[in-house]
């Protein structure tokens, strides 16, 4: 590869690495001396397509030079940062290269904005334009839409993309005006709302023609910074609520802040990102997403914040400690579904095997249930009379659960004590 577009890849898709919502996470372990590899973050990442296949994509900005000064990105225009730009066509031919050799499945797109945002929007759709165009490019594309760009750039982006994307950064207007004050709420969610018109006219349009072209198949995705302000968990489970009301929301990814900027004063001094905050907020999604919770089941008034010690439906269930023993042999879908320890493959499983008898507890096992957990929240054939959370009292189920798991030892195992 010529070495000055390998510079800019590797300062490009360094860049990158920050946004998440392609569902990928950076590591920064690299490669100290003659180890074998690297596992630092830059460069590929994975998505999940529609039916589950996990896709690798070049992950990387068209350029991370930027005018804002948001107060969370390292791309900011106050960072003293090695600084590149990708021509358009330096990036399609890179992305064709990279895709012909089987590196990768698919390109994410993002870029810093530059002159404006119609500017740098344009390019966008200029490398996503070119490689279905002009090299007949097949493969996944996922573009970042810039906040504030018009509508006619935003439809045109959603004739090649696979899926758009536009992030809201911080869970409320209040947030973002202190942390990335040159930004608008609006400007944001105005390409959202394009983005979702352009995907219900296609659908319309689908419907009367039968070659209508579909407007970003794989729908739109956003991203919201957990830990850069004060907003709570309510908060931002109950927006990330109405955001999948919209019809072509499809996910909405939850990014730990990075304590990146550290001369900010505006930002909390994090040591570490909220790994664990973050995780219960995807748990919390999944549950709001497949499992029928609602939010204010989740978070409420008298509990704002998620709980770290456990995960959401665990915590539910303690704190709802009369819904249950649940008799898996009678009671619906819904509730099989609220038990702690049954996930949404092995609810399906119970209620279809029941039709051919009552299920005891090795016939959960088999299904993939947790019974470690699950058992004090459920009756089935043989765990009747079964110590139930009702017997237990949720206090001394939630010391019980968190205990640390003690490592097994397994006597099949020939153990030999080895001198120092
Ligand atoms: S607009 Fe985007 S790239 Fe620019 S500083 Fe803000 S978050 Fe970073």
């Amino acid at each position: 590869m010529n070495p000055k577009i390998f510079d800019k890849l590797k300062t490009l898709a360094e860049a990158a690495k920050f946004d998440v919502s392609c569902a990928s996470s950076g590591t920064s372990r690299g490669n100290k001396g003659k180890a074998l590899g690297t596992a630092e973050g830059w460069g590929i990442c994975h998505s999940f397509t529609e039916d589950g296949r996990c896709v690798s994509l070049l992950k990387v900005m068209l350029t991370n030079n930027c005018m804002y000064d948001c107060g969370y990105c390292i791309n900011r225009r106050s960072n003293d940062i090695p600084r590149a730009t990708f021509s358009v066509s330096e990036l399609v031919e890179l992305t064709i290269e990279f895709y012909r050799r089987n590196y990768i499945e698919g390109l994410f797109l993002s870029s810093g904005v530059v002159r404006n945002a119609d500017y740098t929007m344009e390019r966008l759709v200029r490398v996503a334009k070119d490689l279905r165009n002009i090299h007949r490019y097949n493969g996944y594309i996922h573009l970042k839409s810039i906040p504030g760009a018009s509508r006619e750039l935003i439809t045109e982006a959603g004739l090649y993309a696979d899926r758009l994307s536009c992030n809201i950064e911080m869970p409320s207007e209040e947030s973002l005006k202190i942390i990335a004050p040159e930004k608008d709420y609006q400007s944001v969610y105005k390409p959202m709302h394009y983005i979702q018109q352009g995907f219900l006219q296609s659908k319309e349009d689908k419907q009367k023609y039968r070659h209508a072209p579909k407007f970003s198949p794989s729908g739109q995705s956003t991203q919201m910074i957990i830990g850069a302000s004060a907003d709570n968990d309510k908060k931002i489970l109950n927006l990330a609520n109405s955001m999948y009301q919209r019809p072509a929301m499809k996910r909405v990814y939850y990014s730990g802040y990075i304590h990146i900027n550290k001369y900010d004063t505006r930002l909390p001094a994090l040591s570490a990102p909220p790994l664990v905050r973050e995780n219960r907020l995807y748990q919390a999604d999944w549950l709001m997403r497949f499992y029928h919770f609602k939010v204010d089941e989740i978070v409420n008034d008298i509990h704002p914040n998620l709980e770290l010690e456990i995960d959401p439906k665990l915590s539910w269930a303690l704190r709802n400690p009369h819904v249950f023993p649940i008799d898996v042999n009678t009671a619906d879908y819904e509730m099989i579904l609220r038990i702690p320890g049954i996930g949404t493959k092995s609810a399906q499983l119970i209620v279809s095997s029941r039709r051919y008898g009552r299920l005891n507890s090795e016939h959960l096992r088999k299904m993939g249930v947790v019974m470690k957990r699950a058992r004090y929240f459920i009756t089935c054939n043989e765990l009747a009379s079964h110590f139930t959370v009702q017997e237990a009292k949720p206090e001394y189920l939630r010391r019980i659960l968190t205990l640390p798991a003690r490592k097994k030892e397994d006597d099949r195992q020939l153990k030999i004590n080895f001198e120092d």
